[in-house]
């Protein structure tokens, strides 16, 4: 075993983590599980979503057999709807493709829906014992640290050299206790800012940590400004406390998340409530706010008109469009900045 792995393991012997939820009653559905709620968040906030869907889900049919509302509103605030979505897009397909068994090889394992090659990776050494090397942002950061690698590690050259020296390092036995052991380290030493190096078992020959620039590494992406666009947010409410909500469509931002009607201009929603025969009794704009994307900022304007009675032309319910009652408790997932008016709705 090369020195690098022995020296993960033996530290990850004794200060790894071991008591995650789903380091227990280990099994393909639960690694896969974690694995994709995993991606892009921490595991802190991970550890009560993971409860509730094992909970609500038990096995991978419930999860396939479940509507998508359901599944969409217990993701709810998890962020990066996309992997919801595909969560239950791969569920139906190892349910239909694979008769119920997760399969045991990387090919069909990257054939699942928002399953990539580290992801597929972690789950076949995690949940499989097999050997695989992972390249989450925790280990690359370890390994540009380590190796020095400079340039922004999304460039394919810089990936490529990154998944051999991932490959070269891996033991050859142990492969889910190291796999475990590689995310560890980069999530609880060898952090984004202050890396805990005297703590490190690779301490010794980091060349980061010899040139006193673990800061630099990795290299960050050239920063392009945030695009800023501009929504308004129509809540139509009537005297009975009933709002209106529009479900998005499946692709995009908050795809098949529900919401209020949203106008890119002011000359948008003048032209919608136009064709409406509104019973408008009063309109309140509320303070805007801002919700950040990775690629843009989206500043919002919430604006209340409000009604005497529901029963609007056009605005009629239907799969996509519903009244929804804000005291009772909503069947379906919520965009964050949605849950966030209707909190201030209910206050
Ligand atoms: S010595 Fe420091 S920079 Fe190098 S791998 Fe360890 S924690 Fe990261």
């Amino acid at each position: 075993m090369s020195d690098f792995s022995l020296r993960i393991l033996n530290w990850y012997d004794q200060y790894g983590r071991k008591n995650l939820p789903w380091q227990h009653d280990i099994s393909p559905y639960r690694v896969w599980l974690s694995e994709v709620m995993l991606q892009q968040t921490q595991v802190k906030t991970v550890i009560p979503y993971f409860e509730a869907f094992t909970e609500q889900f038990p096995t991978l049919e419930a999860l396939a057999n479940a509507p998508e509302d359901e599944v969409l509103k217990l993701w709810s605030g998890l962020g990066y709807y996309a992997r919801a979505r595909n969560l239950h897009k791969a569920a139906k397909q190892v349910c239909d493709d694979f008769a119920g068994d997760f399969p045991d090889n990387r090919e069909a394992m990257e054939s699942l829906a928002g399953v990539g090659r580290s992801t597929a990776a972690a789950i076949l050494s995690l949940a499989f014992e097999q050997s695989h090397a992972i390249l989450d942002g925790n280990v690359k950061r370890v390994l540009t640290r380590f190796h020095a690698v400079e340039g922004w590690t999304g460039k394919a050259a810089i990936l490529k050299q990154l998944w051999g020296l991932a490959e070269q390092h891996l033991p050859e036995t142990r492969h889910r206790d190291y796999t475990q052991a590689m995310m560890d380290l980069g999530a609880t030493l060898c952090t984004r800012s202050k890396p805990r190096c005297n703590d490190c078992p690779l301490q010794a020959d980091c060349v980061a940590y010899a040139q006193g620039n673990m800061g630099d590494y990795p290299t960050p992406k050239k920063k392009k400004s945030l695009a800023e666009k501009h929504t308004i947010m129509l809540i139509l409410k009537t005297s009975k406390n009933e709002v209106f909500m529009q479900k998005r469509p499946p692709t995009g931002i908050w795809g098949g998340l529900w919401c209020f009607p949203q106008f890119d201009t002011q000359q948008d929603l003048d032209d919608y409530l136009q064709t409406q025969q509104l019973d408008t009794l009063a309109s309140q704009q509320l303070a805007p706010f801002t919700h950040v994307f990775s690629h843009f900022r989206l500043h919002i304007q919430p604006l209340i008109i409000a009604l005497e009675s529901p029963l609007i032309a056009g605005v009629m319910e239907d799969e996509h469009s519903l009244w929804y009652n804000i005291h009772a408790e909503f069947e379906g997932g919520l965009a964050t900045p949605v849950q966030k008016l209707l909190d201030a709705l209910t206050a």
